[in-house]
Formats: C-alpha cells, structure tokens, sequence
C-alpha cells in the first residue's frame, strides 16, 4: 500500500459537484435517509479522492467527480452501500496508484470484488459486435456471478455519456455506439427500463447525429404539446377518482424516450400521428385485483380503441414486465377536434410491478429489499448462467456469438404448454425448440405436434400465444438431424449436433472392432 496521505494534494470538497450540482453531502443523505452505513461511503469517497488526487478528466473537471457521480445514480436507484462504496472505486485499480489488493484489504472482498468486475469490463476497445465477443463474454461471467457489476458499469457509462462532448469524434462516437448496440440490449434483457432509455437517449446524438437534428426539429415540438396535453388529462382523471372514490398510491404521467420513438417513427413511415404511445398516464393501484377494477373504471370514463387493451398482468412479457396497457380518447375538453379527443395511453400496475419495470434485476439489491438482495434464483440470472454453460471454452468465439445475438439483440415470443406453463422462445422458434427448452428427451422423442388444437408440422414458426403439445415416439432415441435445418434455439442445435457426434462415434468404434 502506498503511503501517500502526507504528499498527495487532494482536490477541495467545494469543487466536486457534478454535472447534475450534487456533491457528495448529497450522496451522504441518501444513505443517511434510510439509515445506512454512512461511514464506509465517506471512507470509500475520502479514499478515492486521495487516490485519483488532482488528475482531471477532459471536461476539466477534477476526476473523483465521475465516480461520484456514478454513485449518487446507483443511490437513486436504491442501491445498496457495497454498490455504492464500489461504485466510488470504481477507477482506482485501473487509473491510480492503487492497486486492487490496497483495495481489497482496506474495504474487503466483497466490493473489491466488484470493483474487480467493473475494471475487467472497461479493458476492451469497442470495434463492431464481431471482435466483440470476449468482451461480452467476461461481462456475462461477472453478470452472473453478481448482476451488481453491470449496474456500477452502467452507471459509469451513463456518466461518461453524458460528459462525451469533452472527447475527440471517434473516441465518442465508439463509446456511443458500443452504448447503443451492447449495454442498451442488456439492460433491457436485464428489465431495466430506465437505464436502457437513458443509454440509449445519450448516444443517440452521436451515433445519429442527423437523425438526431431532425428528431429535434420535426418530432420533438409536437411531442411537447402532447406531454402538455398529458398534464391536463391527468388533473381531470385524478378529480374522476376522487369523486367516485377511487383509491391509487399514485398517477404520473410519462413520456417516450426519444430514441425509442425514433425506432417507432420509422416502422411507421415517420408519422407521427400512428404511435399511440407517446405519452401515457401510469397509475399505480395496490393490488392486482384494484388494477383490473381500475381498467373498468378508465373505460367508464374514457372510450377504448379497439384492440388496443393488453394484460400483460396474466401473460407478462419475456422480460418480466407487467402491467394492464389500454389506449383511449380523452374527453371532448382536451380535443384537438371537435370530432374526438386525444388519444391516450393508460398503464395500470401494482408497485411491485413497478418496481420490477423500472430497476429489473436491480430491484434485487434495492436497499428495502435487502433480505432478498442475494436470492440468485432471478430467471434473468439463469438465463445467463445457461448461455455460460453451454460454452465452457472462449475459444467458441463464433458460436458464442450467434448465441448473444440470438439471446440478446433478437425479440423473443412466449408460447404456452398445455399446462398452461410460460416458455419463452427468440423469435421463429419451432415446435422442436420448443421440446427441448422443455427437456431433452422431449426433444429427443418428439415425433409431432399439435398447436392450438390443429396438428402441427415439427418446423412450423410458432408465435406468441401459441398453446403447443408435443407427441413422442417413446421408441426414439435420437433427434433427427434434418431438424437442424430450422431449429432457432441454441439448446436445440447443441443438443441435436451432440447427438449425431455419438451417433458418428458409435458408428467408429463398431468399425474398429470388428
Ligand atoms: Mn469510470
């Protein structure tokens, strides 16, 4: 340990504030509210400081403010002190004189753990998704080793986004990108909404630079008037409640991300007018039971669009997420027309679900929640865990990285035994995947399928919804390799490739012998 107390300058308190005002007396209070260990996040804060001394980041601002930035985000999210005492930490190991071992005996082996994960993260440069495969693969064993590290990454990331204009071009249009096409994917694998809506708000300006502008000259003007709209709607909605007595913990209205709306605005030939979700009003009710009578309460009050009514409450999306989702015309007053009101979007949710909305995997580690913060029985964690050991070695670069694509970046349906159990599937999955997300000698056996009552052939494309029942050949031993032609699953491919290697060996030794 380097003993530089006496000789290292140390910035003064008076100019640390980040780019949001806040200081770490701000930081201190969070923790203090909820009757943390205020001590360790000033030691970790006090020790950073000392560290990282009087270097400066581009933007000129002394450097101990970029980590305390990213800890006051995580405290906000309601992230526990080790996350936080890591978070301040994050840089030592990789840009002072400190190493991870001063680190570790100072602070223990928990947060030297995550600090150790966030900097083996950071060591890679972002060149396109093909050479980026080592990359995700250390992400992903430190994900699933504790999901705490991609949160301090995420923070860090964010912090650094929105600091970008200090760097040359290319550095932030690579940071950006990687922003955009990796971390944005995971966090929403991962359910965090608002992390992925935040990374992928702050790269869109570089990596689109004049997609951007004209977002901002077109879009965004009517947006305004739209969320303009929402604060009005929900004045008259919350005094409906109140008169008909009518209970919520709360109403808020929210708007898209702008990102977001950009992706929607070109499956929509850039019409603006065809998204209806632009803005939306959330309620939030404390039961599921109040969600549903709230629903029939909305549209007492307000008239439906047809088809537009989702449960996402009985058949949640692959991501977890859960809420009742309808879209309405307002009353008259609000209207752009004579002829009808605005339309309008209603999400209805208990605040669990909320929860589970907003921070995902994160909810797990949230400071009240935190007799469950080490439950590693999350299904996202699982999922990760699956992807790790189905490819042992790093040398399986090329097909590591077809199964992240398909697992990450591609979209996902959730089709329904007939049972009634959820199984999630990536898009154009078939009958055979199917079987063997289920088990392997479902897979191995199954000889037919019946879908939606209708029988079946073993490639067809499922969609979501679908009610699948698999027939099996108890005499089978083997899965076809035929099926390789269209299975979409990893599992599926793995396990059937698995099968004809035996198959081959078999054949080879009965040759040797005879
Ligand atoms: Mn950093």
């Amino acid at each position: 340990m380097i003993e530089a107390s006496e000789t290292t300058e140390v910035p003064p308190e008076t100019d640390l504030t980040t780019i949001d005002g806040e200081t770490i007396s701000d930081l201190l209070k969070i923790v203090e509210q909820r009757n943390g260990d205020v001590d360790l996040i000033r030691l970790a804060f006090d020790y950073a400081r000392k560290a990282h001394g009087l270097q400066r980041r581009k933007s000129g601002d002394y450097y101990i403010v970029h980590p305390l930035a990213a800890a006051l985000h995580l405290a906000k999210l309601g992230m526990d002190e080790q996350t936080l005492a890591a978070a301040l930490l994050h840089d030592v190991p990789e840009d002072t004189e400190y190493t991870l071992s001063d680190v570790q005996s100072e602070f223990g082996e928990e947060i030297a753990f995550l600090v150790e994960g966030v900097t083996k993260l950071g060591q890679l440069k972002y060149r396109g998704i093909d050479r980026y495969v080592e990359n995700l693969r250390r992400m992903f064993v430190s994900m699933a080793q504790d999901a705490r590290v991609i949160l301090i990454k995420f923070a860090d990331r964010i912090n650094n986004l929105r600091t970008l204009d200090a760097l040359p071009p290319e550095k932030r249009r690579r940071i950006a990108l990687e922003s955009l096409e990796i971390y944005a994917p995971i966090a929403n694998r991962l359910g965090m909404g608002e992390m992925k809506g935040d990374l992928e708000d702050l790269s869109f300006p570089f990596v689109y630079p004049e997609e951007y502008q004209w977002m901002k000259r077109k879009i965004v003007p009517q947006f305004e008037e739209k969320i303009a709209f929402l604060s009005g709607f929900q004045e008259w909605v919350e005094t409906e409640f109140h008169e008909r007595g009518i209970d919520y913990v709360s109403i808020d209205g929210r708007s898209k991300h702008l990102y977001s709306l950009y992706k929607k605005l070109l499956q929509n030939s850039r019409d603006l007018s065809k998204i209806h979700d632009l803005v939306a009003l959330r309620i939030i009710v404390d039961s599921v039971g109040k969600c549903y009578e709230t629903l029939g309460v909305i549209h007492e009050i307000c008239k439906p669009l047809k088809g537009r009514i989702k449960d996402y409450i009985a058949q949640p999306k692959p991501n977890g997420y859960q809420s009742l989702h309808t879209t309405v015309f307002s009353p008259k007053q609000f209207a752009a027309s004579d002829v009808h009101g605005q339309i309008v979007e209603i999400q209805i949710r208990t605040p669990e679900m909320h929860d589970e909305a907003e921070y995902g995997i994160a909810a797990h580690w949230r400071y009240k929640e935190r007799q469950v913060s080490r439950d590693r029985a999350d299904y996202r964690i699982n999922w990760m865990q699956q992807l790790l050991d189905e490819h042992p070695d790093a040398d399986d670069k090329s097909q590591l990285l077809e199964t992240m694509k398909i697992d990450i970046f591609q979209n996902f349906i959730f089709v329904f035994t007939p049972r009634g159990d959820v199984i999630e599937l990536p898009e154009d999955s078939t009958p055979v995947d199917f079987a063997f997300r289920i088990h392997t000698d479902l897979g191995n056996k199954c000889s037919g399928v019946k879908i939606n009552d209708q029988i079946g052939s073993l490639n067809t494309t499922l969609k979501s919804g679908d009610v699948v029942e698999i027939f099996l050949n108890p005499h089978k031993t083997e899965p076809s390799p035929d099926w390789l032609s269209f299975v979409k699953t990893n599992t599926a491919r793995q396990r059937i490739r698995q099968s004809m290697q035996k198959k081959n060996k078999r054949l080879f030794d009965n040759q040797e012998d005879s």
